[in-house]
């Protein structure tokens, strides 16, 4: 809240090179660095948390609900989606469990999933998976095991879903991973669904 009245009573400064505008100008925009490496087990990264600049993006987007930000955000993501030249793609933004949604008041990767949409004309179904736990947010937990008790069962199908998705490649949206249990947890749920084949696609592995 009071960065929120800090940013209207201040200029809005690149959190790059700190030029007044934007909280990215283009310059640095241009020179976040993309991840080449190929992917693993389907995750699609973007970039690096090690960037301190992505690290600050992710963070005012995300802790501090700066919702501009997912222009800049999504906008990467939707480059390195292009460049993989998978066809047939359908994407589903990792639901939050609803009473985590009314804390925050929008969801980051639904938000990150329509910019996506919009950029490159791919349909999202956003009621595809349902949280049907309210668990622990991951970043608390240190491990990888605890994480992957902590989020299994932790969602399911929507069952008044019925369309065939058998020719989609399902490309699961989230803005971080950690340590990919959140991911492989919803794969592995909707692989049920016999599509293709399921990607995961975050902005950064932190
Ligand atoms: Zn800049």
């Amino acid at each position: 809240m009071w960065k929120t009245i800090l940013d209207l009573i201040f200029p809005i400064n690149c959190l790059g090179c700190g030029q007044p505008g934007d909280f990215i100008c283009f310059n640095c925009f241009e020179k976040i660095p993309l991840n080449t490496e190929p992917p693993l087990n389907n995750l699609l990264i973007v970039s690096y948390y090690q960037s301190p600049l992505i690290k600050q993006l992710i963070h005012r987007y995300k802790y501090d609900f700066v919702k501009s930000l997912v222009r800049p955000l999504g906008t990467l993501m939707a480059k390195k989606l292009t460049q993989q030249n998978i066809k047939d793609l359908i994407l589903v933004p990792i639901p939050l469990h609803p009473k985590r949604l009314r804390w925050r008041g929008f969801n980051q990767a639904q938000e990150l999933s329509l910019v996506i949409s919009k950029k490159l004309n791919i349909p999202i179904i956003n009621n595809l998976l349902i949280r049907k736990k309210h668990t622990l947010p991951q970043a608390k937990i240190d491990n990888l095991k605890q994480r992957r008790v902590n989020i299994k069962d932790s969602f399911q199908i929507n069952s008044s879903f019925k369309d065939n998705l058998k020719n989609k490649n399902i490309i699961l949206i989230d803005d971080i991973s950690t340590t990919g249990a959140t991911i492989e947890e919803c794969t592995k749920i909707l692989k049920s669904l016999k599509p293709k084949a399921v990607y995961g696609l975050v902005i950064a592995k932190g």
